[in-house]
């Protein structure tokens, strides 16, 4: 039996329910509007906890790998509970829509958005994809009605294509994988020139003194809109 846990009553009620439209409404609180990849996030989520039989505690005993920085990833972190912030969400920087789903013992599925669904999308919600190529794809000006109206239509799409069976939209393997292990806990040093506490495994060391890397290189990793990329700060 897994243990309750208060924290998640509510998505844990939702999952239990098979409520997905009422997931869909969580997901959008974090990710702040709903379109059709947060829904395909929201189902590989449900379909991967539902399987796999597990409750987040956010404390990594359920992870997930996800191989896009899309909408898709926030329906993951809402339904699954692996997130950026308690280490449980891994980031592959390949630009799939697709997640792998792992418990401890490494019993995993990996969930992946089935490329004839995909393209085909367009033809079933052609009045969506043309607002969304003009405004979002292209750039090009809008007037407020027409915002509203892809804001409508996504949202009317996204709760839609809740309803299409599990199989068509994606492609599903189970798998053995191997674990990675527990985030490590590390101290934190203080860098020599800004002052500020780093990670020790951060620090870089300058004139015999720790410094961050900011301060030593004034470079850094950076996860944007385009991916992972090391940037100049
Ligand atoms: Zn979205
Ligand atoms: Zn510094």
């Amino acid at each position: 039996m897994e243990m309750e846990n208060p924290i998640r009553k509510e998505i844990e009620a939702l999952v239990e329910a098979g409520n997905l439209r009422g997931l869909l409404d969580k997901a959008g609180e974090l990710h702040g509007h709903l379109c059709n990849y947060l829904s395909y996030g929201v189902i590989a989520g449900y379909v991967a906890v539902r399987e796999l039989g597990v409750k987040s505690t956010g404390m990594e005993k359920v992870i997930a790998i996800v191989e896009t920085n899309n909408c898709f990833s926030d329906g993951i972190q809402m339904v699954t509970g692996c997130s950026f912030g308690n280490n449980a969400l891994i980031y592959r920087d390949f630009g799939k829509t697709a997640v792998t789903v792992a418990k401890r013992d490494g019993t995993a599925m990996r969930i992946a958005l089935d490329p004839d669904f995909e393209d085909s999308r367009e033809k079933d919600y052609p009045e969506a994809y043309e607002l969304w190529n003009k405004i979002v794809a292209r750039r090009e000006k809008a007037t407020q009605e027409e915002h509203k109206r892809l804001m409508k239509l996504f949202e009317k799409m996204s709760i839609n294509e809740l309803n299409k069976p599990v199989d068509k939209i994606f492609r599903i393997k189970r798998m053995k994988i191997a674990m990675p292990e527990y985030a490590p806990i590390f101290a934190s040093v203080r860098c020599s020139i800004c002052g500020e506490n780093i990670m020790e495994t951060k620090a870089r060391v300058k004139d015999g003194k720790p410094v961050c890397r900011d301060c030593a290189e004034g470079a850094h990793y950076v996860l944007d809109g385009s991916g992972i990329s090391a940037k100049d700060t």
